[in-house]
């Protein structure tokens, strides 16, 4: 199997090859593109927009402790975590990334834009780092897995989760190329357009809520708070719900199927993350819209896709059937 077609079939496609050595696909990886390391100017972007949105909360932290907390920044804060969530989730993650379902090139463009605005970087580079944690799943090549070189014992433990929640983005040294893992979307105008404009949805994403709350309350004090919360607040733990997928449901919960790497499913994380959290049957099913599989297990972002397929303007959604499922079962006793 050459790199491409392991790709194809981690990323695209539902069921793991068994035949496929993660290890010798990355040294032929390797042989055709060399990742990509981070330069001085990239780690101290992402320590910026890693520390920054930290400082943010604890002065939001400190204004509501002296009071001034107002129910339009709460208003500020639920809009944006969900428009900016749902962009990552039905947008970079399910859409761009896994192919769960089709739509109309300016939905595309607006869900790239939207997921863009949560400051996770372009969305061809989000979706080309995702695709190779697919690819290579807690074996070499991962970009984030809490499993890979850390040793045994709590240190391994603690070392490795930390480096799947936020040393892979500090100075990490997997990252995917994107030439190699996102050729599709490099070759979409739509996407490529939203990729280039990523500092406007960023400002977009801050000019938002300030401008809301400036509408809610009449005054620019207000809009300032709105943003500090709708910006700043919004940013911290929508950065931290995604980084948990990497860290915390490669690591706690439960696993339904034997996806041959730690993925796993945690209940408590389900609706902070909108649905994402239900990580084992993504990797068991990764082309399929639900992540909840079962009825039980809440998925705010599969809620959407359903809404909108609903309604005609997203088509061709990938349900997997209850035998589907089943029969995956089965297949593993
Ligand atoms: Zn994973
Ligand atoms: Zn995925």
């Amino acid at each position: 199997m050459t790199p491409n077609q392991a790709l194809e079939e981690r990323v695209l496609t539902d069921d793991r090859p068994s035949s496929e050595d993660p290890v010798a696909s990355a040294a032929a990886l390797g042989a055709i593109s060399r990742p990509p390391a981070l330069d001085t100017v990239d780690r101290l972007a992402n320590m910026v927009v890693m520390v920054l949105p930290l400082t943010l909360v604890g002065l939001a932290a400190w204004l509501s402790w002296g009071g001034v907390l107002h129910w339009s920044d709460l208003v500020a804060l639920a809009i944006t975590y969900a428009l900016t969530g749902l962009g990552i989730t039905v947008g970079f993650h399910r859409l761009l990334t896994h192919r769960s379902f089709k739509t109309s090139p300016a939905l595309r463009g607006l869900f790239a834009a939207l997921g863009s605005a949560a400051v996770e970087g372009p969305v061809i580079e989000w979706v080309a780092n995702h695709r190779k944690h697919h690819q290579f799943s807690d074996e070499p090549g991962d970009p984030h897995s809490p499993h890979v070189d850390r040793g045994s014992g709590w240190r391994g433990a603690v070392g490795g989760l930390f480096h799947a929640h936020v040393g892979w983005i500090l100075g990490g040294d997997a990252l995917a190329d994107e030439q190699h893992y996102a050729k599709d979307l490099l070759a979409d105008p739509v996407v490529r357009f939203v990729d280039r404009a990523f500092v406007l949805w960023v400002i977009l994403g801050l000019v938002f809520p300030f401008g809301l709350g400036v509408a809610l309350t009449g005054t620019v004090v207000g809009g300032l708070t709105a943003m500090l919360w709708g910006g700043a607040v919004r940013m911290f733990l929508l950065h931290h719900a995604t980084f948990s997928i990497n860290s915390l449901c490669h690591f706690f919960g439960r696993r339904t199927f034997a996806t041959g790497d730690q993925s796993r499913n945690l209940l408590w994380l389900a609706l902070p993350t909108l649905g994402e959290a239900w990580h084992n049957n993504h990797h068991a099913f990764p082309t399929s819209a639900r992540h909840g599989l079962r009825w039980w297990q809440l998925d705010p972002s599969a809620w959407l896709i359903a809404v909108l397929e609903h309604g005609g303007l997203v088509w061709d959604v990938v349900h997997i059937s209850p035998e589907r499922q089943l029969a995956k079962i089965a297949a593993q006793r």
